[in-house]
């Protein structure tokens, strides 16, 4: 069964296995569908953060 995990950027799933791009920021890999994604995240990651490191009352 594939792990698939979603491109944070544009919201693309993608499989780690097989994802050519990835980036490391604050002790999370993020996996992107292509250079282009990766590069938006770089230049700006927690505009893609997933909400779910906010906690519960942000
Ligand atoms: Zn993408």
């Amino acid at each position: 069964m594939a792990d698939k995990v979603r491109d944070p950027v544009c919201g693309m799933e993608v499989d780690p296995n097989t994802a050519t791009e990835a980036v490391e920021y604050k002790g999370k890999t993020y996996h992107f569908c292509g250079p282009s994604c990766k590069e938006a995240f770089e230049k700006d990651p927690e505009r893609y953060l997933p909400e779910e490191s906010h906690g519960c009352c942000g």
